[in-house]
């Protein structure tokens, strides 16, 4: 239907309609399309237009339907429906790293860090720090924050307050492994300064070492070469 509307409004040399699914991965260190266009920049539409098309890669639309299904009929109306973006279930992570709504100074040149200063609230990261937002604190899931949030303990100075017993630790599984910590993460967070619980022990700094050290040296006489060193322990 829309390639007809294209012909009809004499568009179809403008856009190009296909009924195959497909994403512009850019998998290709260089796209044919860059590459005709490099060599032939007369090159005619319709060699453009195979180049293109072989820059995508084609997907099952039966294997995306319901991902794309959901999002168009679920999660676009919900996020829609909210004015203030900061009233969504929005939760930092590792997996932010790559978003371009993340704001971390440290990774950006210094026009952009100025936008960043200038509008805190449009980012989340500064969002975050703001506002003591839960997902700040390191440790936390998504799931664990939501049910601190559920419960009334929406930010890190009520997290701060808590003492490890607090029956809130108890609603779920990641906040009672973690509860001798949390106050004191969110504690470290509101003031910049070290903060350890109590009878905090680690594996990674043990009271004292029974290691075993092996260290392996090859020397070849007949070049009179080291030929290998090992190392294990
Ligand atoms: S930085 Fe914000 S918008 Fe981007 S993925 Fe993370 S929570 Fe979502």
């Amino acid at each position: 239907m829309l390639a007809n509307w294209l012909r009809l409004r004499d568009l179809e040399t403008q856009f190009f309609v296909s009924e195959s699914l497909g994403l512009g991965t850019r998998a290709k260190e260089t796209s044919e399309l860059s590459r005709l266009v490099g060599t032939n920049p007369e090159a005619s539409i319709t060699d453009r237009l195979h180049a293109f098309l072989a820059d995508i890669e084609w997907v099952d639309f039966g294997v995306f339907f319901q991902g794309v299904d959901h999002f168009i009929k679920q999660d676009l109306p919900r996020v829609l429906a909210v004015s203030k973006w900061t009233d969504l279930d929005w939760h930092l992570d590792s997996r932010c790293s790559t978003c371009d709504f993340l704001g971390h100074r440290e990774w950006l040149p210094a026009e952009d860090r100025a936008v960043v200063d200038a509008y805190r609230d449009h980012y989340c990261e500064t969002a975050a720090e703001d506002s003591g937002h839960l997902s700040r604190i390191t440790t936390i899931t998504r799931g664990s924050r939501k049910t601190l949030c559920e419960a009334g303990y929406a930010d890190l100075g009520a997290i701060s307050r808590l003492s490890s017993s607090d029956l809130v630790f108890k609603r779920h599984n990641a906040l009672k492994a973690d509860r001798n910590h949390l106050p004191q993460r969110a504690s470290a967070l509101i003031s910049g300064n070290v903060t350890v619980a109590p009878g905090t022990t680690t594996i990674d700094f043990p009271k004292s070492a029974d290691l075993e050290v092996f260290i392996t040296v090859n020397f070849d006489p007949g070049t009179g070469l080291l030929s290998a060193l090992r190392l294990r322990s």
